[in-house]
């Protein structure tokens, strides 16, 4: 995913609620840097963001909000169910969300880059493009519970977005490396960082074979 490519990178992913966002901090505490693309395609369509203009021009201004972001709500009732649509917005949003992806990369510093890719096994553009893929799992129903503490959401609410999720399966599937995160934020943390030491091992290797 990035021109440097030979640096060792990591594409992290994991259901909603599994712990993505907590054990990928760690892992930048201990000095990996972070390419978060949820944040960066969250941008894109923010104030001022660059793929305002192209929203604009293909679905109209009505799809903009006063503070200049695309209309979220109006956006998703629109492409909910209409495949050209939301055809059309992956066509704008796509290749703004690769090519900023890669920028941050080349900006950021740290040991090893980490993608952190919520929606890694659905967009099938990830695997094979990282170092390795590390899925941060856990119980289905401590996602739940997780989800409806956090977002404050009722259980068919949280069970539909996880229906709409590729399957913990299918995540395993393609994982080299698996955190549990069932437990206690503490008992995450020794997890992770026996992680980050065979990853930095990796990425000396990695960098000594350049
Ligand atoms: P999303 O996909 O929804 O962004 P995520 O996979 O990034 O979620 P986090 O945001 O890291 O997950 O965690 C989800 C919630 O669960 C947060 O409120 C977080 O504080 C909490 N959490 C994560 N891991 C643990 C844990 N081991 N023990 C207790 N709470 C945890």
């Amino acid at each position: 995913m990035t021109s440097k490519a030979q640096r060792f990178s990591v594409g992290l992913t994991g259901g909603i609620g599994s712990g993505k966002t907590t054990v990928a901090n760690l892992l930048g505490e201990l000095g990996a840097a972070l390419v978060d693309t949820d944040a960066i395609a969250h941008l894109l369509t923010a104030p001022g963001g660059l793929a305002i203009p192209d929203i604009a021009a293909q679905f109209g201004a009505e799809f903009i909000d006063a503070q200049g972001a695309m209309d979220r709500v109006r956006m998703r009732s629109h492409v909910f169910g209409n495949h050209l649509a939301r055809h059309q917005l992956e066509a704008i949003l796509h290749p703004l969300i690769r090519s900023e992806t890669i920028n941050a990369a080349e900006r950021a510093d740290g040991d090893y880059l980490i993608f952190v890719v919520p929606l890694l096994v659905e967009s099938g553009n990830w695997v094979g493009r990282t170092s390795r893929i590390l899925v941060v799992d856990c119980d289905e129903e401590v996602q739940v519970a997780r989800v409806m503490a956090r977002n404050g959401l009722q259980r068919h609410e949280v069970e539909a977005i996880m229906a709409a999720q590729a399957s913990r399966a299918a995540r395993l599937a393609v994982a080299d490396d698996v955190i549990e995160n069932n437990a206690s934020a503490a008992e995450l943390r020794p997890q992770v960082q026996a992680l980050h030491a065979t990853y930095l091992a990796l990425a000396r290797q990695a960098a000594i074979q350049l």
